[in-house]
């Protein structure tokens, strides 16, 4: 995943390094015009670190009376982290979130082998049915199995076919508990209503400017459907997508499309398989009014992959640089690193309304539009050099995160880190190494120094988390610059 960040006013160093990238690249930007929304952008920006502070003061107050204030310094805020609350903060504030600790890791007791999902999607409401494949970690064991959910309305659970009486299961905001699966391997159905129009959070499943479209890293996924919703239960996809073919003429997901067609009262639908096991935070859906601009690529051991760059239809003509990226990529991390694509198809969506900055969804990834469209008319070169960079950045994910991917979310940082550094070495091939590094640099300087210097201060992996997205900043590119030194 990306964040989306934004050049702050007084930046010109930054982008006047970022100049030199693309030097040596096959294209031309005659043009540097600041765009019509930049200004905004910056406000949304500056929104973004007012309410991550607010967020920090929220959950970390509860430690800090513990503390005298002028000895709180960098490590003493860490190692106060990791305190568990006090009994009766935690009863006083039942809907509040859990700290997770990364010394409380278990194995989880069940393992999902293979999930098939059905979504029906409505202008009111979405139905969500999923049927998993469930095997204990120890066969003949029983132990409840607890699954994640939030914001969901359960219409219905099953085990093995068999409807599970009231006394047999528990929910609650946050999970569905079965209390007394079985001990061997079994099958588990679960029908789901969720709100997507209504979902403004923008993770999980949401609907926004006609397009439903999802973002599950890191924990998104617990809005879709009770689920093991941890990097660590790993499954094969298949998703069925019912919908209005006026309204939403484009249905995607993960994988190859298996089967599609026209269904009664207007409808239509797209089957869709991933062939390889993937954690829940890669599943994506994207359902709209989309055009695409096609090509092809021919992979090192001479398969040919379908390439797809879908966005509104205005939009299409400012994606030619992203497909000239996106096959620039596949061919270095093939010369470079031997790693050819192992799908046939590979998706990328641009929306305006996705806010994670990119999301590298295995085969289908979707990005913010800042990061894809570009025109010699609007777009700076620092523009062309994001994109290159970014496209470049969640294609490499396919196998550094995706194939290979984390045990759980304080390895974040590996699979961030990893993959910075590759679309660090993909974007100095292409362009200017030294400029690269000066560009990279100054972004630290610029965006992870203060926070290091300040009270938001986390270890490269953090000994307890509450809200995993926080952790989403350049400390992953610190993390490559100090190996790189040392
Ligand atoms: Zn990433």
């Amino acid at each position: 995943m990306a964040r989306l960040i934004l050049p702050c006013k007084g930046s010109s160093l930054s982008k006047t390094c970022l100049l030199g990238l693309i030097s040596n690249a096959p294209f031309q930007a005659s043009c540097r015009v600041t765009p019509v929304g930049r200004s905004r952008d910056i406000c949304r920006y500056k929104q973004y670190l007012t309410s991550e502070v607010t967020h920090w003061r929220r959950c970390q107050i509860p430690h800090f009376p513990l503390v005298q204030p002028r000895r709180i310094d960098r490590r003493l805020i860490c190692s106060v982290a990791t305190e568990p609350l006090p009994k009766e903060v935690e009863e006083s504030k039942m809907e509040a979130p859990k700290e997770i600790f990364l010394k409380d890791y278990k194995q989880p007791d069940y393992y999902f082998d293979t999930l098939d999902l059905k979504f029906t999607l409505g202008e009111e409401s979405t139905i969500v049915a999923s049927k998993i494949a469930v095997y204990p970690r120890v066969e003949g064991q029983s132990s409840p199995l607890v699954l994640d959910g939030r914001d969901l309305k359960l219409l219905s659970v099953k085990i093995n076919g068999n409807p599970l009486k009231e006394e047999d299961f528990h929910v609650d905001s946050r999970h569905l508990t079965l209390k007394s699966p079985p001990s061997s391997k079994f099958t588990l159905e679960i029908v789901t209503e969720i709100y997507p129009q209504k979902n403004t959070s923008l993770e999980g499943l949401y609907k926004s400017s006609g397009n439903f479209c999802t973002q599950c890293e890191a924990e998104g996924f617990r809005k879709i459907t009770f689920y093991q919703d941890r990097p660590d239960i790993m499954a094969k996809y298949t998703c069925r997508i019912e919908a209005d073919k006026s309204l939403y003429p484009v249905l995607l997901s993960n994988g190859n499309l298996i089967e599609q067609g026209d269904l009664e009262g207007g409808k239509h639908f797209t089957l869709w398989e991933d062939p390889f096991k993937k954690p829940s935070y890669l599943f994506a859906l994207v359902a709209g009014q989309l055009e695409s601009r096609d090509d092809t690529f021919t992979t090192c051991s001479g398969r040919k992959v379908s390439l797809r760059i879908w966005t509104p239809a205005q939009d299409l003509p400012k994606t030619e640089h992203a497909m000239y990226s996106l096959k620039a990529a596949m061919k270095w991390d093939e010369d470079v690193f031997g790693r050819e694509y192992d799908l046939d198809l590979f998706n990328i969506v641009a929306v305006p309304d996705f806010n994670m900055g990119a999301m590298e969804n295995k085969s289908l990834n979707i990005f913010n539009s800042k990061l894809v469209l570009a025109s010699p008319e609007t777009a700076t070169d620092a523009d062309y050099a994001a994109i290159l960079g970014v496209i470049g950045h969640e294609y490499f994910h396919n196998w550094t995160g995706n194939r290979v991917t984390c045990r759980d979310w304080f390895q974040l940082s590996l699979k961030e880190g990893l993959t910075v550094f590759r679309d660090q070495e993909f974007s100095s091939d292409l362009g200017s190494r030294p400029v690269k590094r000066i560009a990279d640099v100054s972004k630290l300087r610029m965006y992870q120094f203060p926070q290091d210097a300040g009270p938001m201060a986390h270890p490269v992996r953090p000994h307890s988390y509450i809200k995993m997205d926080n952790f989403y900043t350049g400390k992953f590119q610190l993390t490559v610059c100090i190996e790189e030194e040392f």
